[in-house]
């Protein structure tokens, strides 16, 4: 996987874990090489681990309540995990920059592909444009790459869903939409 400017890829392979955590080592090597991701070495049970604990630092990215506060996590992440960036072309698939040593198991290459990939979307796109979906009972998590910036549902049925629920509750209200 090569980072874009954006992080899209990263950004949204993070979303995609923690919106359903892989359950073990083999489910996590299949998604993360599905995402794209050049796997150079054999997945263990200790990137399993160590990629839940970047998910759980993540979500709280996610979940932060400020512009301020989410920097402020980002950049714990980035110092966690980030080494001096360089060129590489390990994969033979064209030069890029990695943001972490060389020979890291996936855990640790996860932690600086997510920490990286978040940091360049929200500085990129936007620091709002990371959140969970609006339907209260719905906690799947999104980046926004829309061209407006306000995207407010993980998925289209979502919309719809939130949409049927507006119009009964306008309705229950006292025939508030005059077009029911
Ligand atoms: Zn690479
Ligand atoms: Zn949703």
């Amino acid at each position: 996987m090569h980072l874009n400017p954006y992080g899209e890829d990263a950004v949204n392979l993070a979303a995609d874990l923690a919106n359903r955590r892989p359950a073990t080592a083999g489910e996590l090597a299949d998604r993360c090489q599905a995402a794209g991701l050049v796997l150079d070495r054999p997945v263990t049970p200790q990137d399993l681990e160590r990629t839940h604990a970047v998910l759980e630092a993540w979500e709280k990215v996610v979940d932060a309540t400020g512009d301020h506060e989410r920097a402020e996590l980002v950049n714990r992440m980035l110092t966690e995990s980030a080494a001096y960036p360089r060129l590489t072309d390990h994969a033979g698939s064209g030069w890029h920059l990695h943001y972490r040593d060389d020979r890291q198991p996936l855990g640790s290459v996860l932690f600086a592909l997510i920490a990286v990939g978040t940091a360049l979307h929200l500085v990129g796109r936007g620091m709002h444009r990371l959140r969970r979906c609006a339907v209260t009972e719905c906690t799947t998590i999104f980046a926004d790459t829309s061209r407006t910036g306000r995207q407010r549902y993980c998925s289209q049925r979502c919309a719809n869903r939130d949409a049927v629920r507006r119009h009964r509750a306008g309705r229950a209200a006292g025939g508030m939409d005059s077009r029911s």
